[in-house]
């Protein structure tokens, strides 16, 4: 064993030298899986920007070719059409892991619940498990986005990154909360077992453009709703609580975390909590002030409340959300009114 382990590092020490690139720092080659859904192609960007070589790897099933459309031609992106459920070999020095739809609809209201939460379970299970052993073989540092809802209905409040949660295990929800928690504890087994460089990230709701319109997810589906003249949905009473982030502020916090030195696991969110009922409000505001409200009946499992604490990612990573609910909004409305209605005016049409 110690042998091989020794030969594979010489292996990869060895092709280094093939991929020496600009000036006298080696460039990066960066690995993003789920890279052209809404979260993994703000980061590509800044990647690209950064003067990475890009590798996106995605299967489409709730991203968008679109969403990266505008590097295809640069030499330093390369987007793959694959599932990670397939294994696959790829020389790369970081993997920021984000394939999994991330969507309620496609878990909570479809109708082939059964094979999408089956999906899902495989996509946590089997594609982290075929990525992890990726980095294993190449000596990658790779990243898991995890999510809040492993802290599940919580009963701490807000949630630290030491609380353990309070999951259902066969509830509707299980499948991606569960998903995601076995993905963390394959991700800790590889680190342990293996010794992966890990880091995971805890991902409170985040929103901003190039979100899928009609996802489900509540800022998308308050936004489009109001820019359609729709009533806005709320469910439940709307008493129930999320903290919204920018998803600017969460790929500057994704990347700090690839590049330093704690593995985590860190919450990155925006700690500025909102019931429903008061985002419907900030929406009314920004969109349109007569939009109506409409209330249905919530969903199974539906978390109460939710509000990140992030003393550890402000202490480690030096990293805190600048962009408030207010301000990222409008920047948020300015691209789903150019996707619904193809210009910049859109609803007052
Ligand atoms: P998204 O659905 O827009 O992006 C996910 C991408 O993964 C999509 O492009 C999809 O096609 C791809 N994908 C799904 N299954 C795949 C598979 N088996 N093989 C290859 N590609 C696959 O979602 P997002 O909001 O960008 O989320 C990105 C990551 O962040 C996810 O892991 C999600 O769980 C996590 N996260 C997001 C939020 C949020 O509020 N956006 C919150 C918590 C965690
Ligand atoms: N794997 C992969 N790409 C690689 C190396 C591994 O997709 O470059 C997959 C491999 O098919 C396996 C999984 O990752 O299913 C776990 O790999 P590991 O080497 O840890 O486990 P083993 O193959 O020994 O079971
Ligand atoms: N929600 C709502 N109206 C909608 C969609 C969602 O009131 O049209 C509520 C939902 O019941 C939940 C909250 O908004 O309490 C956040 O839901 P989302 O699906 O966006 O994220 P998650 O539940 O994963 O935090």
């Amino acid at each position: 064993e110690e042998s091989k382990s020794t030969s594979r590092e010489e292996e990869r020490k060895a092709r280094i030298p093939l991929a020496v690139g600009l000036k006298s720092k080696r460039q990066k080659r960066v690995l993003v899986t789920g890279g052209a859904g809404f979260v993994g192609s703000h980061l590509v960007d800044r990647l690209i920007e950064r003067g990475d070589n890009v590798i996106v790897i995605d299967n489409y099933f709730t991203g968008r070719k679109e969403n990266v459309i505008h590097h295809i031609g640069n030499p330093n992106f390369e987007l793959i059409r694959h599932d990670v459920v397939e294994p696959i070999l790829l020389e790369v020095d970081q993997i920021y892991h984000l394939a999994c739809p991330a969507s309620p609809v496609h878990y909570k209201f479809n109708p082939v619940k059964t094979i999408i939460s089956f999906f899902l379970h495989k996509t946590n299970v089997v594609g982290t498990l075929n990525m992890l052993g990726l980095a294993k073989r190449v000596g990658a540092r790779f990243l898991l986005t995890s999510t809040s809802e492993v802290y599940g209905d919580p009963l701490q409040h807000p949630q630290a990154e030491t609380y353990w949660g309070n999951v259902n295990p066969i509830g509707v929800r299980s499948c991606y909360d569960e998903g995601k928690r076995v993905a963390e504890t394959l991700a800790m087994d590889y680190h342990r077992g293996a010794g992966i460089e890990v880091r995971i990230a805890r991902i409170f709701n985040t929103y901003g453009p190039r979100m899928c319109l009609d996802d489900g997810r509540v800022v998308s589906n308050f936004v489009a709703q109001a820019l359609r003249k729709d009533p806005l949905t709320v469910y439940g009473d709307g008493k129930q609580t999320r903290s919204f982030q920018f998803v600017s502020d969460l790929v500057e916090g994704l990347m700090r975390l690839m590049e330093g030195e704690h593995v985590g696991p860190f919450n990155l969110g925006n700690p500025g909590e909102f019931t429903m009922l008061e985002l419907a409000q900030v929406v009314q505001e920004t969109i349109d002030p007569n939009a109506k409200i409409e209330f249905r009946p919530n969903t199974e499992d539906d978390p109460h409340m939710r509000k990140p604490d992030i003393s550890k990612a402000k202490e480690l990573l030096g990293w805190q959300p600048n962009v408030s609910l207010r301000e990222g909004l409008p920047r948020m409305v300015t691209d789903f009114r150019q996707r619904l209605f193809g210009d910049s005016k859109g609803g007052d049409k």
